[in-house]
This record gives structure tokens, sequence and C-alpha cells, in this order.
């Protein structure tokens, strides 16, 4: 039996060792802190894949939605999955990039359409259009697409992945701080509290933090930097509430992102509010009123809202913004697994990286992600 040890339990970690426990692999899940505490918790997670270019990504993320599809139907999906579609509004400066989208997605069999405002009021009844015709708004509507509510499902793939067999490790136990070689083969990783735990195969799912796991390893995982002023890497969110009547659907507009989350909360997010890991307090919370006023224009259902959580977090972006998957050549044992589009990919990775670890061969679907890419990786 393969002894497995996955690294990091956000969605990606969560879902991979659920996955391979399923098929009767030996698996220890390492968190060092909660599962799903992570960049999960904080994410839009929005599940998408018209807008994803070239074609062969777009199909691995559409695959990625119906992985979801699949596993709700084993999993209490009730309580996480959403497949509520996705109504976006672009501006008259965003319309004919919006328009191409729909054009490509549909070209490539994928549901888009777009809609006139009376429509788009019809699909979204609790969402104040702005008047489209004045601004040359242009409104496209994607049914297949939805959201997830991560932490009640992070939860969920950790219970069964224990229920099938995983030994699940958290806290200082869970958290890694070496990983062994033995003639350049991965053999085992060390915990934090002194644990040595054998393994034939080291998954690193650590989500933001790939680099420097794979670092214990010699190896180089080009990421973009969350740390210096302007990274693209972080993101800024917030929650507001309470909002009646909700929303249903995800809806991007030129303001402001926005999902539901849970029944009387909203998840918001907008492209042009950056913030970064030194933005001070106080700007945050400005930010985060901000958001609130421009979902209010939208939803008049948040007429009594206040803002209940805001927060900087982190995408793990590979330098350049595809996913890395795949074993490590120059380091037998140790595969990686990041991506920043992780909440629509997870469910789908989970099914591609088990089967190439337990038959071990390598799946065409994802030649385009090893990390062989990067000429500059090799071993440090
Ligand atoms: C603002 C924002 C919006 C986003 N929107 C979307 C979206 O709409 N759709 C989408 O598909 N994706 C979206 N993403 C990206 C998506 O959220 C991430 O790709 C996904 O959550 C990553 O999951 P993960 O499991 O790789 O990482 P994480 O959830 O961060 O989990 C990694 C885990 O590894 C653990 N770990 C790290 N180092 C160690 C160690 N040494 N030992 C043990 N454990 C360790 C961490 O504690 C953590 O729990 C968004 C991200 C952000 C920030």
């Amino acid at each position: 039996m393969l002894r497995c040890v996955v690294i990091g339990s956000g969605i990606v970690g969560a879902a991979l060792a659920d996955r391979l426990a399923g098929e009767k692999a030996e698996v220890v899940l390492l968190e060092q802190g909660r599962p799903g505490q992570a960049t999960s918790r904080w994410s839009l997670a929005w599940l998408n894949a018209a807008a994803k270019t070239p074609h062969a990504y777009h199909r691995l993320n559409a695959d990625g939605m119906r992985a979801w599809a699949r596993l709700a139907t084993g999993l209490n999906g009730a309580t996480w999955y959403r497949p509520v579609g996705n109504l976006r509004v672009a501006d008259a400066g965003r319309r004919e990039q919006l328009e191409a989208t729909v054009a490509r997605a549909r070209a490539w069999g994928y549901a888009a359409h777009l809609v006139d405002r009376e429509e788009a009021a019809r699909i979204e009844p609790t969402v104040r259009l702005p008047d489209t015709a004045s601004r040359n708004l242009c409104l496209a509507w994607f049914p297949q697409e939805g959201y997830l509510l991560t932490e009640p499902l992070v939860e969920q793939l950790v219970a069964r992945a224990r229920q099938r067999g995983a030994s699940v490790r958290t806290g200082e136990a869970g958290r890694v701080t070496g990983i062994e070689r033995v003639a350049g083969r991965v053999t085992a990783v060390r915990t934090a509290d002194g644990e040595r735990i054998p393994a034939d195969t080291v998954v690193c799912c650590a989500g933001r933090w790939t680099s420097e796991v794979a670092a214990m390893a010699g190896i180089r995982v080009p990421m973009v930097d969350p740390t210096p002023p302007g990274s693209t890497a972080p993101g800024f969110v917030a929650r507001v509430g309470p909002v009646e009547p909700s929303p249903t659907r995800v809806l991007h507009t030129p303001g402001v992102n926005l999902r539901p989350h849970g029944p009387r909360t909203v998840h918001l997010e907008a492209g042009d509010m950056t913030a970064d890991l030194h933005t001070p307090e106080t700007h945050l919370r400005d930010l985060a009123h901000t958001l609130l006023d421009r979902a209010r224009q939208l939803l008049p259902g948040l007429s009594q809202a206040r803002v209940q959580e805001y927060r900087v977090c982190v995408r793990p972006m590979p330098a350049d913004g595809m996913p890395v998957v795949g074993t490590v050549e120059a380091v037998p044992g140790l595969y990686i697994v990041v991506t920043h589009s992780g909440v629509t990919l997870a469910a789908r990775l989970a099914e591609l990286v088990t089967r190439e670890l337990l038959e071990d061969i390598r799946l065409p679907q994802l030649e385009p992600y090893r990390i062989e890419r990067f000429t500059a990786t090799s071993p440090q």
C-alpha cells in the first residue's frame, strides 16, 4: 500500500487526502493550523471556467466544476455545494471583453448567454441593476457556475478521510519542519513535535506556503511573492450582513463582486480594491465600508447591514499563473499541487493526482503544469 503524506489541509489537500484514502492509500494528512482556515476559508470560492484560456486550461476548470457535482452526491452537497450560476455586468470599457468571453465559451460548448436587463432581473430578483442602456452596460449569464462553502466542505472531506483510514495531525503535531531524503529520494517528513513520519510519497498542498515547504526538499517553486507592497497575490475581502432578502447567484459587477455566505451574510470583494500585507488597519476598515456601500447600491436587502469581518488573504500564485502539479523529477518521492484556482480545481485535481500516484503514470491533462516548465527550477 502506498504511504502518502499530504502536507496542508486547505481545500486542495483535504480533497486529495479524502480521495487517496478512498482508493486505499495509507494517508497521513498534516496541517499546521486547523483544516480549511487559511486561504480556502476567505476565498470568493466561485466555480468558473468561462474566461480561462487556453482551451486545455478551460477544460480542466470545466472538469473541476463537474468533479464537485460528482462529489456533492456522496458528501452531503446540500451543506456546501451551490451551483447557482453567475451573473456578470460589464461597463462600456469591458463590454467587448465580456462579449468575446461569451462567444468563445459557447464555441467551446460551455453555457454562456448575453442577457438583457429584464432577463437579468428575472435571474436575480434581489438586485437593483443599473440603467444598462444609458451606461452601455453588458450583461452575461453563466448558468453552470456557482460557488462552494469551503468551511463545511473541508470539515466533511477531512472527516471522511479519517473514516477511510487517514491519520490527521494538526497544530504542532502537523507542522512540517523538514523533509528527509536518502540518496536524493524523499523518505520521510519531520514535524514540529519531533516526530518522523515515513513516506513513499510526500504531496505538498501547502498553498501560499508551497515555496517554503518545497525548499525543505531543496526545490524552488517560483511563486508570486506576497510580501512586497503592491504585490498582486494578496486580495481583500469583507463579509457583511444581515441581508434580507438574500441574493442567490454569484454576481460580478463593475463596483463589487459578491455571493451569499450562509443565510444572512454576503461575501464581498472588488477587483479595483487593492490591499497588501502592509495596508494599515484603519485603511482596511475604510475599504470594507466602501465595499459595503457599493454592495448596498446593488442589493437593497443590505440596508441594515454592517461589516462583520474583513481580511487581506493571499492567493497561492505560481509565477506564470498556471497550476504546478506533478512529481518533481529532480526529487523522487516529492509531488507538488498548487494553483490560484484551487477552489474550482481541487476535486478534479484530487482525481487526477490520485491516479498518477497510485498507478504510477503521467496523465496528459496534467502535462502542461509540470514544475519542469520553469527553466530556472533546479535543485538548490
Ligand atoms: C481573495 C481570493 C479570492 C479567490 N477567489 C477564488 C475563486 O473565486 N475561485 C477559485 O477557484 N479560487 C479562488 N481563489 C483561490 C483559492 O481560494 C485558492 O487557490 C485555494 O483556496 C487554495 O487552497 P489550498 O488548499 O492550496 O491552500 P490553503 O487553503 O491556504 O491551505 C494550505 C494549508 O497548508 C497548510 N500548511 C502550510 N505550510 C505547512 C506546513 N509547513 N506544515 C503543515 N501545514 C502547512 C496551511 O496551514 C494551510 O491550511 C481566491 C483566493 C483569494 C485569496
